[in-house]
Order: C-alpha cells, then sequence, then structure tokens
C-alpha cells in the first residue's frame, strides 16, 4: 500500500495515457469510506483530497468525482463541528459554592451515631455537633 501510494504519480501518467480514464478513482473513495468508518475525518479528507487533484479533472465517472467532493464537504463539517467533550472540563472556581450542596452521612467517632453535614472542601469532621469539642480552648492539643 505504502508502495503503490508512493507511485501513484507515475500510474496516473500511465493509466491516462493508456486509458484515457480513473479506474483508482475508486480506490480513494473506498479508503475515505474506510477512514470515515473509523471517524478520523483528517484522513478521510487527505484519500478525498488527494483523489480529486489526481482524479478530479480527468475522471472517466464525473459522478464518482461529485462523490469524492460530497465527501469532502461533509468531512470538513465533521472535522469543524464542536465534538463530543472526551473528558469532563473542571468548573473554573473550585472554591465557589455548589449551586445544590450535597448532604453527606458521617459518623461520630464519640458516640457511633451518625449525623448529616453539608459536604464542603477540607477534613471531615470526626465528631457529631453535640460531641464537638473546642479544640482551640481546650488547653493542649491532643497527641
Ligand atoms: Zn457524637
Amino acid at each position: 500500500m505504502h508502495a503503490a501510494r508512493r507511485r501513484n504519480d507515475g500510474i496516473r501518467a500511465a493509466l491516462l495515457a493508456k486509458f484515457s480514464s480513473v479506474p483508482v478513482l475508486e480506490t480513494y473513495r473506498q479508503m475515505a469510506i474506510r477512514r470515515q468508518k473509523a471517524k478520523d475525518w483528517q484522513q478521510a479528507i487527505w484519500w478525498v483530497e488527494r483523489g480529486l487533484a489526481l482524479y478530479g479533472e480527468q475522471a472517466a465517472r464525473p459522478e464518482s468525482v461529485d462523490d469524492l467532493r460530497n465527501r469532502s464537504t461533509a468531512y470538513q463539517a465533521k472535522l469543524t463541528a464542536p465534538t463530543k467533550p472526551r473528558r469532563k472540563v473542571a468548573p473554573p472556581n473550585h472554591n465557589a459554592e455548589p449551586a445544590n450542596p450535597t448532604i453527606e452521612v458521617l459518623v461520630c467517632e464519640t458516640c457511633g451515631l451518625s449525623f448529616d453535614r453539608v459536604v464542603v472542601r477540607g477534613r471531615k469532621p470526626k465528631n457529631c455537633p453535640g460531641c464537638r469539642r473546642p479544640e482551640r480552648t481546650a488547653g493542649g492539643v491532643a497527641s
């Protein structure tokens, strides 16, 4: 295939001289369709444009050229159309308050009861509000 690709220019001249028609045009269409199925629009366009550039003017079958031209337009549209985001874009402001606060259930380490709180960034509380001690005024850091 690679060798054939490199030799296309020579083949074209030979074909045009011998048949004055372009049977190879179908190959470009097939390759474009193959890339199209893989949603590889750039490669699909490459094949279409290549086929048109080589055979567009001399093609024995104008409908084939029209097909390639239509494909080129369609592929270009695919290429420039906004694609579905493949990864989620992080919200621009991480510190913004969530519009809909999420409630999470935590278990108090002291009394074992569960309690709710609004999810916020940072350290989770270990104790329920009833057991929570004012750490800074407790006179020393627990070790
Ligand atoms: Zn508690």
